[in-house]
């Protein structure tokens, strides 16, 4: 939407109005709509400007490419989706001293509601640049409006609003749109064209033939057909620079956004680095799709996956990061001390130094249709998307580690009957105590030992699993939804087996290199540098690292000390290395180029 200028557009008038309009599902009133004091709107107040309001003036609208903050100051506003198409539906409305949005705003996702005066009023707008400098410095309001924003998300999530998917579940296409819309956590609403008259209706409409399914509809923006991910990302705004807008060299290359390239990314861009950010499929990783993370340092209530992903991608932005979304690397090269790294979409990176954090993938189960029902009944995340596919049907997990027992945790609060499917004896050797506590005092979850899935039964959906147990016998167990958790292989594939690998893949870094797989035999390695200088390796990528999201997030700050110290040797400028001995917390400002203290 234009944000720049002070007049608001006028809406079509006739808005049809939902019984509870004001009431939408999920959160608790003050949580999803606070009402800001005095102090928090003097604040905010310093950074946009306020204007009067007749009703029907929209405040921003679906499809508009960014838009600002609104809080309302006199009056009404309300929130539309489909405003002006048939299904028009009011989902809630603000009223004095509360503000509009959810985390795309922050994200710089294209709107896909639209927001009206509903009455006379006056309000506040607060340009979306100017919101990316309250987070940054207004720790109160900013950790306020973060919160209000994901709660909100999650409540939209919950409904279905945004973005409308309509496709076979038979068909790849489908799934794998499926797989983006959940890895980016995107709101959206799937139409399975099997036996949904929806799904039928909407095509009439749009006057689609099935015959160009799987199609993805943008409210207010175009209509996709079977895109590829970077398509869909681009359409809502959210891929980052294209190859013309990157820096010519930059310092530092960071290859994985998981929690340690995201902290690798973060540090280097607070340290002063020129730092681009590259992910194939969505910001926080394999973290992002875990539904609590309680082990994190000073997050005594634990912490969402999303909410994790989102923190440490507005850390980002804060400082400068150049995110580069839907961008798989395939290929890496160096010269002369400058590294290059290949993308998928043809664009390539030229880069000082380059961090590799790309993590690793979960393994799949050696099962016949196994494929037929990935995304659609076979699920290796446990979100609330996935949860919102299984409703509350019985569902199955597979796996004894620490994200089995989450997601069985996370799970049985929708579903009553949730079966934790384990080959060994006992949870004890793989989980933490702290879930094997929770998950025997939970009523509502099984743990079924000693046993294999080992066949998928249903026809067009998943209706259930085939078991084998230790004695042998067979039996059927009905679910509908199996998760997958049992471990993964680290993604390496793209480096071509340049890098000096262990036996399982992972990437060997520092001292643990033997010294005929070094580049260089005459030079020593620093502690996560590769076998190649100035090529760093962080997070569960690296052989020997403890796979988890504070050691990820460890090394990634870590690795950027190293960087720096490789690069001085070489003599590669760069812009204000920090010393060992240096506090970078005041560095805590809005530019990449402020120095350090
Ligand atoms: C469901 C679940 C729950 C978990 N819960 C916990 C927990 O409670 N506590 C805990 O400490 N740990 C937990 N873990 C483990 C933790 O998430 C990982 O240890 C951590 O995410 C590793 O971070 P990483 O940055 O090294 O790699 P990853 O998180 O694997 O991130 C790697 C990123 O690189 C991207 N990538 C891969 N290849 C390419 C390429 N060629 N080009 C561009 N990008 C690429 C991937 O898309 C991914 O986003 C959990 C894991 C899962 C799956």
């Amino acid at each position: 939407m234009d944000s720049s200028a002070g007049r608001l557009r006028t809406g079509p008038g006739g808005i049809i109005l939902t019984r509870n309009a004001a009431q939408p599902a999920g959160g608790s009133q003050a949580g999803r709509s606070p009402v800001l004091d005095a102090a928090q709107l003097e604040v905010l107040r310093r950074y946009g400007r306020e204007y009067d309001v007749v009703a029907g003036d929209v405040l921003f609208a679906a499809g508009d490419v960014t838009y600002d903050l609104f809080v309302v100051l006199a009056g009404e506003a309300r929130l539309i989706e489909r405003r002006g198409q048939p299904g028009e539906r009011v989902i809630t409305a603000y009223g004095r001293s509360q503000f509009l949005g959810e985390i795309g705003l922050l994200t710089g996702q294209r709107a896909f509601l639209s927001a009206v005066a509903s009455t006379a009023g006056r309000v506040l707008r607060v340009p979306v640049e100017q919101v990316r400098v309250v987070m940054a410095q207004e720790p109160s309001l900013s950790e306020l409006i973060l919160r209000t924003f994901l709660l909100r998300h999650s409540i939209l999530t919950g409904r279905g609003s945004g973005l409308t998917l309509i496709g076979s579940r038979f068909d790849p296409g489908t799934r794998r749109l499926l797989e983006v819309l959940a890895r980016n956590r995107l709101v959206s609403k799937w139409l399975e064209l099997e036996g949904s008259p929806d799904a039928e209706a909407m095509l009439r409409e749009l006057d689609v033939p099935v015959a160009d399914l799987p199609i993805v509809v943008v409210p207010g923006g175009p209509l996709l057909r079977n895109p590829g991910s970077r398509e869909l990302l681009d359409a809502l705004g959210l891929s980052g620079p294209g190859d013309t807008d990157l820096p010519g060299v930059c310092d530092l290359l960071v290859v994985g956004a998981g929690p340690g390239g995201l902290a690798a990314a973060v540090y280097g861009a607070s340290e002063g680095m020129a730092t681009v950010l590259a992910e194939d499929t969505a910001l926080g990783g394999q973290a992002g799709t875990s539904s609590r993370i309680e082990n994190l340092l000073g997050f005594p209530a634990g912490l969402s996956g999303e909410e994790l992903a989102a923190r440490a991608a507005l850390q980002a932005q804060k400082f400068g990061v150049r995110i580069k979304q839907a961008a798989r690397a395939v290929s890496l090269s160096s010269q002369a001390g400058l590294h290059r790294v290949g993308f998928d979409d043809g664009d390539a990176v030229t880069a000082k130094s380059v961090i590799i954090a790309t993590g690793a993938r979960y393994n799949r189960l050696p099962l016949a249709r196994l494929a037929e029902f990935e995304g659609v009944g076979v699920y290796y995340a446990a979100t609330q998307m996935e949860a919102q596919a299984c409703r509350t049907d019985p569902v199955a997990i597979v796996g004894g580690g620490n994200s089995a027992g989450q997601a069985a945790m996370f799970l049985s609060r929708s579903s009553a009957d949730v079966h934790l499917i384990i080959r060994g004896e006992t949870l004890q050797t793989s989980m933490s105590r702290y879930l094997i506590d929770q998950i025997e005092r939970n009523p509502r979850i099984t743990v079924t030992p000693r046993t294999q899935v080992t066949a998928l039964l249903g026809k067009d959906q998943l209706e259930g699993v085939k078991l084998l147990d230790s004695s042998q016998r067979t039996s059927a167990l009905a679910v509908g939804g199996l998760f997958v958790f049992i471990g993964a292989q680290p993604r390496t594939g793209w480096l071509a087996g340049q890098l000096a690998e262990d036996a399982h893949g992972f990437l060997l870094t520092g001292s643990n290199i033997p010294q005929a797989q070094l580049e260089d035999r005459e030079w020593t390695p620093l502690f996560l540098e590769t076998s190649r200088p100035g090529v760093f390796a962080v997070g569960d990528v690296r052989s020997g690292s403890v796979k988890r999201a504070a050691t990820a997030i460890g090394e990634g700050s870590m690795a950027v000390r190293l960087v720096f110290e490789r690069l001085q040797a070489t003599g590669s400028a760069v812009t204000d290395p920090p010393r060992a001995d240096t506090d970078s917390r005041n560095a805590a400002v809005p530019t990449a180029k402020e120095p350090s203290p």
